[in-house]
């Protein structure tokens, strides 16, 4: 993606009010990002752990969505589970359940949508295997391009449902 400066970011937010996008912790060091490798910026608030954001095109726009971390039952440490959007399968803790507010009236009423994605939300550097989950084995045989191309249309699919038919407004 096209390198994004606080501005854009914190403008793009469609599902959470605009006191809280002007409040979020933003990635550091945001020029440094290894932009050319992202489909999406996705982070960790460093001062919030439950909280996630990503940043997105979509459908022409730039969005952002605000992510909360679901409190889930205990997994197995011995099985991996897998990232819905990349689909990089990760050991432990290395998937996490984050809940979106829907976009507009739907989210006012606690409506939210679920996706289980890289803890990380890096997402885009597994699948260039820029960065490895910990068994380093991944058993596909897809390209690069056929992988990112899949990430981008599950990320898609996950943004339609935050969406939910609300066009944006303004
Ligand atoms: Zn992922």
């Amino acid at each position: 993606m096209d390198p994004i400066g606080e501005k854009e970011i914190r403008g793009s937010f469609v599902n959470c009010s605009k006191g809280e996008a002007r409040r979020i912790n933003l990635p550091r060091a945001l020029p440094e990002l290894p932009w050319a490798d992202l489909d999406f910026l996705g982070w960790r608030d460093p001062g919030a752990p439950d909280r996630g954001y990503l940043v997105a095109g979509h459908r022409g726009e730039l969005v952002g969505i605000s992510l909360r971390v679901a409190q889930e039952v205990r997994r197995s440490f011995t099985k991996s589970t897998v990232c819905s959007v990349c689909v990089t399968p990760h050991p432990g803790t290395g998937v996490s359940l984050f809940v979106a507010p829907r976009v507009g009236a739907a989210g006012r009423q606690g409506n939210t949508v679920g996706t289980y994605m890289c803890a990380d939300l890096a997402c885009s550097l597994y699948v260039r295997d820029i960065k490895r989950s910990e068994p380093g084995v991944r058993f596909e045989t897809l390209t690069t391009e056929e992988r990112i191309t899949r990430a981008v249309a599950n990320l898609e699919g996950f943004l339609d449902k935050v969406f939910d038919g609300d066009l944006r407004s303004a």
